[in-house]
C-alpha cells in the first residue's frame, strides 16, 4: 500500500514587526541633522540593516508619554492591526511617519534613525518636533522593517548606480552606498541646505558626490545637466515627490532609461503632512509601482 504523502508543515505566521522602543542616546549628526538610538530587547539578533530598510514610527500625542497603540494579534494579521489603528480617535491616535535604519547594532540590541530638522513651509511637524527634544528614555512605536511596505533593493542591480536624493533622504542614500559591491561605480546627487550639512558617506564602490545647496541648485538641473557613464544603470530617486516625479520622467523618457530599474520614492509633499491624503499624483505613482512589482514578480 502506498503511503500518503505528508503534508508539509504550515510555516508559523511571521509575528508582526511591532516595538516599544526607548531612546537610549541622542546627536547631533550635523547642525540640522539628529541621530536618535533606539532600542528594545528584541533589536538583538538578526541584522535589520542594509540598504533602504524603512519603518513606520509612531510619535505620542500632547499629553501621552507614550504612544498608545493595538496589541497586535496572536496571528500578526498586518490589515487587523492597521484598521485597529485607523479606529483609535484622532486625537489620541499616533502619529506616524516613515523613516529609515540608519543602522542596527544587534549586539546592543539598538537601531539608529537619522531625523532631518526641516522646518517645513508650515513649519515642523510631529515628528520633526520629537526629534528636537528628543530626550534619552523618550517612547515611539516602530513597525518594521517588513516587505509588506518596502521590497529590499540592490543597488549594484546596473552596471552602475545613479543615487539621487534630497537631505531627508541621505540616511536612506548613505546605507544604499554602504551596500555597493566594491569596486561598483556610482554617481549621487544629494541636495542639502549647506556645506554644514554634508556627512561622510564611506562605500566599498566607486562613488562620486556631488552636493548641491540650498535653493540655488536644483537636483533637477543637476541630473540633467549629468554626462552618465556607459551601460545600463540602476536608478535609486528619494526626496521631495515633485521632484522625485521630474527626475524619473527626465531618465525614462529622455534619457531612455527602463523604467523597471529606476526605484523612486516621494519622501514628502510640498506644504502636505504625512497625514494628509494622497494626491491623484501619489495614487497613479503607487498604482504604478505595484504594477512594476508585479511584473517583476512574474518575471
Ligand atoms: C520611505 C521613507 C523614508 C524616510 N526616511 C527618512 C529619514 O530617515 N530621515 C528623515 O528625516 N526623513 C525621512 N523621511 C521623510 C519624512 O518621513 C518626512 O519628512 C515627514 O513628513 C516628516 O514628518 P513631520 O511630522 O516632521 O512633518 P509632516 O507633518 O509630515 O509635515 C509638516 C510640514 O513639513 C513639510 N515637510 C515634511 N518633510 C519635509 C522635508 N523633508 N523637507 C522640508 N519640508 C518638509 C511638509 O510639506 C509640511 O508642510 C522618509 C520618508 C519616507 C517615505
Amino acid at each position: 500500500m502506498t503511503k500518503a504523502p505528508t503534508p508539509p508543515t504550515p510555516l508559523a505566521p511571521p509575528a508582526l514587526p511591532l516595538r516599544r522602543v526607548t531612546v537610549a542616546a541622542v546627536r547631533a549628526v550635523t547642525p540640522r541633522m539628529v541621530r536618535v538610538t533606539l532600542g528594545d530587547p528584541s533589536l538583538a539578533g538578526a541584522p535589520l540593516d542594509g540598504p533602504d530598510r524603512q519603518v513606520k514610527l509612531y510619535f505620542p500625542r500632547p499629553g501621552q508619554s507614550e504612544p498608545v497603540l493595538p496589541a497586535p494579534d496572536p496571528d500578526g494579521d498586518v490589515m487587523r492591526w492597521y484598521a485597529a489603528y485607523g479606529a483609535i480617535p484622532e486625537h489620541e491616535r499616533p502619529w506616524m511617519r516613515s523613516y529609515t535604519l540608519r543602522s542596527h547594532d544587534p549586539a546592543a540590541a539598538t537601531v539608529d534613525v537619522d531625523f532631518l530638522l526641516h522646518g517645513g513651509d508650515e513649519g515642523d511637524g510631529p515628528a520633526t518636533r520629537w526629534a528636537r527634544g528628543a530626550r534619552v528614555g523618550d517612547v515611539l512605536g516602530m513597525f518594521g522593517p517588513s516587505d509588506h511596505f518596502a521590497a529590499p533593493v540592490d543597488p549594484g542591480a546596473g552596471d552602475w548606480a545613479l543615487l539621487v536624493a534630497d537631505a531627508c533622504a541621505l540616511p536612506a542614500l548613505a546605507t544604499l552606498v554602504a551596500a555597493l559591491p566594491p569596486g561598483h561605480r556610482a554617481l549621487a546627487y544629494v541636495h542639502v541646505a549647506d556645506a554644514a550639512e554634508e556627512q561622510p558617506l564611506p562605500t566599498a564602490g566607486r562613488l562620486t558626490v556631488r552636493w548641491l545647496h540650498g535653493d540655488d541648485s536644483s537636483l533637477e538641473e543637476a541630473v540633467g545637466a549629468a554626462v552618465f557613464p556607459a551601460g545600463r544603470p540602476y536608478a535609486w530617486l528619494a526626496g521631495e515627490a515633485a521632484t522625485v516625479r521630474a527626475l524619473r520622467r527626465h531618465l525614462v523618457e529622455e534619457r531612455g532609461l527602463d523604467r523597471r530599474a529606476v526605484d523612486f520614492a516621494g519622501y514628502w509633499r510640498r506644504r502636505l503632512t504625512q497625514d494628509d491624503a494622497p494626491t491623484p499624483e501619489d495614487l497613479a505613482e503607487a498604482r504604478e509601482r505595484l504594477a512594476m512589482r508585479d511584473s517583476a514578480e512574474a518575471g
